[in-house]
C-alpha cells in the first residue's frame, strides 16, 4: 500500500516536472529590440510570429505564409485545421483588411496551413510551390487566385517586386522530419488533416524590392549556395529556429549565403517565437527543449558587422530606402544588383 502511494507520488512529480520543463523558454532580455515608429507612405514590416511578416507601403500589402492558428503541441498529435477565430483576431489586431499577395516559403503546417483561408479572407493571390498550390485548392481557393511560382522570376504587386529563390529547410531530427512530412503534396489538403499531410514541398527565400526598401525573408535556416548571389537587399529576415544546433560550418555558410550574399545592413531574426500558443506582443521564444534562442541568435549576430534587431509581434518597423547609386548612362537600371 505504502509502496503504491510512493510510486503514484513519484509519477505525479515526474509529470509535473515534465510539464513545467516543456513550458520553460529562453529570454529575449539580452537582445536589442526595435523601437522605430512608422511613417505613412514608407515601407513597413510587421512581425507576426513564425515567418509570417506583413510588408506594406500603405497601398499594397504582402504577407508571407500567414500562419496564425498556432496549434498547441498536444493537438499536433491529432487532426489539425485552421483556427478561424485566431486568424480573424490576429488579422484585426495587425490592422489587416486587404492583402494583395501571400508568398508561402514552404508547405509545412506552420507556414502554409492557413494560407488558403487567409487568402480567402483578404482577397490575396496565393504564391508558392506546387505543394502550396495543393494547400490553396484544399481551402477551396479559386484556381486563378493560385500562382505556382517559378524561381528567379519577378512577380509584381504595386511597387513591390518579389523573387522566389531556391532554399533548403534547416535539418531536423529524422523522426521529426518524417512526422512533419519532407516530400511533395500531390493532392488538395482538406483540413482537418494530420500535420504530415502539409509536406514541406520546395523551400524558398523571397527577395522583395521596392523604391522604399529591400528585404530578404528566409523562412527556414537553410540555403542553396549561390542562389542569392545576384540579389541585393538591405534587410535580411532570417529564420532562427534550430540554427544554434547546427555546426559552426553550417552557421557560417548560412550567414554567408543569406545576409552576406545580399549585403544586408540589418538582420532581423524570425521564427524564434513559441508558435504553439496564440500570438501576442509578449510571446515567448521557443521552449528550451526545442531551441536555444541565444545560441541561434548568436549564430547570426556574432558573424554580422551591421545591426541585429529583434521585432516583437505586431511591432512595425519602417525600412530605410536603398541607397541607389546612379547607373552608368549606357546601362539600364536593374533591380538585380551585383
Ligand atoms: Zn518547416
Amino acid at each position: 500500500m505504502k509502496a503504491a502511494r510512493w510510486i503514484i507520488g513519484a509519477i505525479l512529480l515526474l509529470v509535473i516536472t515534465i510539464t513545467a520543463t516543456l513550458q520553460l523558454s529562453p529570454s529575449l532580455g539580452n537582445w536589442p529590440l526595435a523601437t522605430q515608429a512608422s511613417t505613412p507612405g514608407e515601407v513597413t514590416i510587421t512581425y507576426l510570429g513564425t515567418s509570417t511578416i506583413l510588408i506594406s507601403d500603405g497601398e499594397t500589402h504582402l504577407l508571407t505564409d500567414g500562419y496564425f492558428s498556432r496549434v498547441s503541441i498536444p493537438a499536433l498529435f491529432g487532426r489539425i485545421e485552421p483556427d478561424q477565430q485566431r486568424i480573424r483576431s490576429a488579422l484585426k489586431k495587425a490592422g489587416i483588411e486587404k492583402i494583395d499577395a501571400i508568398p508561402v516559403l514552404h508547405s509545412h503546417f506552420d507556414h502554409a496551413m492557413d494560407s488558403g483561408i487567409v487568402a480567402q479572407m483578404t482577397g490575396a493571390q496565393l504564391l508558392g510551390s506546387a505543394s502550396t498550390a495543393m494547400v490553396g485548392r484544399g481551402s477551396d481557393l479559386a484556381e486563378e487566385r493560385i500562382t505556382t511560382i517559378q524561381t528567379h522570376q519577378p512577380y509584381q504587386f504595386g511597387d513591390f517586386t518579389l523573387y522566389f529563390v531556391p532554399a533548403d529547410h534547416v535539418p531536423l531530427p529524422r523522426p521529426i522530419e518524417k512526422w512533419t512530412g519532407k516530400g511533395e503534396i500531390t493532392q488538395p489538403v482538406r483540413p482537418p488533416a494530420y500535420l504530415g499531410e502539409w509536406q514541406e514541398g520546395r523551400c524558398y527565400g523571397v527577395v522583395i524590392t521596392h523604391p522604399g526598401g529591400s528585404l530578404l525573408i528566409q523562412g527556414s535556416a537553410g540555403v542553396q549556395p549561390g542562389e542569392l548571389d545576384r540579389y541585393q537587399a538591405d534587410y535580411a529576415l532570417l529564420a532562427s529556429a534550430s540554427l544554434g544546433k547546427q555546426s559552426e560550418y553550417y552557421q557560417q555558410v548560412f550567414y554567408n549565403e543569406t545576409a552576406g550574399a545580399v549585403g544586408a545592413h540589418t538582420i532581423i531574426p524570425v521564427h524564434w517565437d513559441n508558435f504553439f500558443v496564440e500570438l501576442s506582443e509578449d510571446v515567448k521564444p521557443l521552449p528550451w527543449f526545442l531551441d536555444n534562442l541565444d545560441k541561434s541568435f548568436e549564430a547570426m549576430a556574432n558573424r554580422h558587422d551591421g545591426d541585429f534587431i529583434v521585432l516583437k509581434p505586431f511591432q512595425r518597423l519602417t525600412l530605410t530606402p536603398p541607397e541607389y547609386s546612379e547607373p552608368p548612362a549606357d546601362t539600364a537600371a536593374s533591380p538585380l544588383a551585383h
